[in-house]
């Protein structure tokens, strides 16, 4: 059981207040909630995946496209189940996701579809670990972190709003005209892509 003494050094961060952009909401993300709040942003991402647009610029920074934002939340499912793991120490006896292997290393040379894919694994392999959790577990704190306030469940929450924002810019970039095609077409010598 993990017993942790509320001082005023690692009491719990006050929850802050819903996002204005997104709108995601940090107050209805809990231990109950949360792997379904996971699965129903994964499905969203899926949709916005398998879309027409996936090499279209988001809005919002970084300045990634819709497919590779998509790679960095299959990532980061994939990353944060590694840390969960970590925090709690041995792994339940669960099945182990299909991890993603042989990635290319830029993102913008992945494809949509198998990228959609992976990410439906990591996020599925990550909601059934985030549903196993106890209620000691989701205030347990990482030992490595200087801030021993952000529990599993803080964690777990900036996650899911991680998540959640990137599919609001990565909508609202298809939606709006290409923001990198008008600064090339205006600018032809800084039509560059940076990012990979
Ligand atoms: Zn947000």
């Amino acid at each position: 059981m993990n017993v942790i003494a509320h001082t005023s050094q690692n009491r719990p961060p006050r929850t802050p207040p819903a996002c204005p952009r997104c709108a995601f909401d940090p107050a209805t993300c809990d231990r109950h909630t949360a792997p379904d709040l996971l699965r129903d942003t994964t499905t969203d991402w899926q949709h916005v995946l398998a879309g027409p647009d996936v090499t279209r610029s988001c809005a919002g920074t970084p300045a990634w496209t819709v497919l590779e934002h998509g790679c960095h939340v299959r990532d980061m499912c994939l990353l944060f189940r590694r840390q969960l793991d970590t925090m709690l120490g041995e792994p339940r006896n669960i099945a182990p996701s299909s991890e993603v292997t042989n990635s290319p290393t830029r993102y913008c040379d992945e494809d949509a579809r198998q990228v959609a894919g992976e990410l439906g694994r990591a996020a599925t392999a990550l909601a059934d670990r985030l549903t196993a959790l106890t209620a000691d577990d989701w205030e347990r704190e990482d030992p490595r972190l200087p801030d021993l306030r952000l529990t599993l469940g803080v964690l777990t929450r900036h996650l899911l709003h991680d998540i959640r924002h990137s599919l609001h810019d990565a909508r609202r970039g298809i939606r709006a005209p290409d923001a990198r095609t008008a600064t090339a077409t205006a600018h032809p010598q800084n039509n560059e892509d940076g990012h990979g």
